[in-house]
């Protein structure tokens, strides 16, 4: 245990969802994980200042208040364009950090977590920011920092930089908008936040029509933007990636970073995993034949142990190249493997992996369903996992299977790149990378990953050249925690 400090370093960290209370995709692991990750390495850390960290998350009606401890802290009014609109703060104390819940009449009494109508989302992101910048206003709490997420929470660095009664206040604030998925901008919210008497950026380097967008109008206000790896970071500056912003954020390339998310290695651990039919570790592999051959049976598929098991645990969506993968696959279907696939999604794709399945019935599986004890299995089952994304923030698929042995076939791009080794076996080898978005460079890579599982002593080594890998959300709430201290120092 390190002395207690003086220093005290005030983190706000505002995000759409959060686990456990609630949670979408990604963002929600992210808002549930790395609060504690950074709480814990304040506190285990020397010379460190003393953390006080907030999280703010809106109050949906999905998050089942009966199963926290949630008290009722306040009502504040939230000022519009026209009447002020009340917001009740409410407060949970059970985890390491105190976690603010807004609730108010922009937020839905049964309204989902994201509105397709962009403009109830609009009114509903602004009605929260606005509101916790309020709370902490009549509260006298002014952080040192203010760590956004993504479009929804990408107002609170605009709102503090640009209106007058915030403008002061958190003048010596620094702020830092972590981007998990650049093509979510918020477009068409733009009535909500008019609404709320929230005025487009006047930021000259923004292209005109992103000047009313929630993350754009973010970006430009933010100290510091952080892709969720490395690799996006980079790719965001390229016109294939930068979605219409690659010529502002080369302006702002001095702000730009990225890091990656880390894994919850509690959950996702394969000597532990409750779900599993059979627990092994990097020094028991052996044990991983056991898992593969209950799941087959189950599936009724035949139990070869030199068959390679091809496996894909996706949303069915463009983004994650789908179609390059079904392709690709049916053009090499003279080789040996079996495939499952694991995912819903987009309908049109959903037909074509059904279609491959009902082509090929005696060897691949499609298990339209989203089935979280299934996805334990098949990552503790599978040889090989396929993963084509056309763009990958982050992604956590790649690093679960590396964890549990099973051997990533992926896209080279962005969290992908930054995760998987594609060297040889003895220099760290822990997969196989393709460049291409086209199911010809994805069918060469399957191969070459076919062509090594023949060679077991080889394939054995990536597998634990993968398992040894360290993905966990320390390192992880280091690099977050530098970059807290040093925004904070300039
Ligand atoms: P994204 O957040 O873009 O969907 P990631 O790779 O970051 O992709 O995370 C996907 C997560 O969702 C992983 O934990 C994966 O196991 C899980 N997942 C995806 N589809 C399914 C499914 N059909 N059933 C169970 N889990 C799934």
């Amino acid at each position: 245990m390190k002395n207690p400090s003086t220093d005290t370093l005030k983190v706000l960290f505002a995000a759409s969802e959060a686990e456990p209370f609630v949670k979408v995709g990604g963002l929600g692991d992210v808002a549930g994980t790395l609060p504690d990750a950074l709480v814990s390495y304040f506190k285990k850390t020397p010379n460190l200042p003393t953390l006080d960290f907030r999280l703010f998350i809106p109050f949906h009606s999905k998050i089942p208040a009966s199963k926290f401890h949630i008290e009722k802290l306040c009502t504040i009014d939230v000022p519009t364009n026209r009447d002020p609109i009340p917001a009740h703060i409410y407060l949970n104390s059970d985890l390491t950090y105190p976690v603010y819940l807004i609730a108010g009449e922009p937020l839905p009494a049964d309204g989902p977590v994201y509105d397709p109508n962009p403009v109830v989302d609009g009114k509903k992101f602004s009605f929260f920011s606005l509101a916790v910048l309020e709370y902490c206003r009549q509260n006298t709490w002014i952080p040192d920092i203010l760590h956004a997420n993504d479009w929804h929470t990408a107002l609170l660095p605009h709102l503090i930089r640009e209106r007058n009664e915030y403008k002061d206040l958190f003048s010596r604030t620094k702020t830092l908008l972590s981007v998990h998925n650049l093509p979510f901008m918020g477009g068409g919210s733009q009535a909500g936040l008019l609404e709320m008497g929230i005025k487009p950026s006047k930021d000259f380097r923004l292209p005109k029509w992103s000047k009313h967008m929630p993350l754009p109008m973010g970006l430009a206000a933010s100290d510091r933007i952080l892709a969720v790896s490395p690799g996006y970071a980079r790719e965001m500056l390229t016109p294939e990636y930068g979605c219409g912003l690659d010529g502002f954020l080369f302006t702002v390339t001095e702000k730009l970073g990225g890091i990656l998310n880390g894994l919850d290695t509690t959950l996702w651990d394969p000597s532990h995993d409750p779900l599993l039919v059979k627990n092994y570790s990097s020094y028991t592999i052996a044990k991983r034949a056991k898992n593969k051959e209950e799941i087959l049976t189950r599936l009724g598929l035949e139990y070869e142990p030199r068959t390679p098991l091809i496996i894909m645990v996706t949303r069915i969506d463009q983004q994650k190249g789908i179609d390059i993968a079904l392709k690709a696959l049916e053009s090499i279907m003279e080789r040996k493997f079996q495939l499952i696939i694991l995912g819903v999604g987009d309908p049109t794709l959903e037909d074509a992996c059904k279609a491959l399945e009902e082509l090929y019935p005696e060897r691949v599986r499609f298990l339209q369903r989203f089935d979280q004890t299934l996805s334990h299995q098949l990552y503790s089952s599978g040889d090989i996992i396929l993963i084509p994304s056309r763009y990958e923030p982050c992604g956590l698929t790649q690093m679960i299977s590396m964890r549990y042995g099973c051997v990533p076939v992926a896209r080279n791009t962005g969290g992908l790149s930054d995760t998987i080794i594609d060297t040889s076996p003895d220099n760290g080898q822990t997969g196989f990378l393709f460049q291409e978005t086209t199911p010809e460079s994805c069918a060469r890579a399957i191969e070459r990953a076919l062509n090594m599982f023949i060679n077991q002593d080889i394939w054995l080594r990536i597998q634990k050249n993968g398992m040894k890998m360290d993905f966990s959300w320390k390192k992880s709430a280091e690099k977050y925690a530098n970059e807290y201290l040093s925004l904070r120092k300039q």
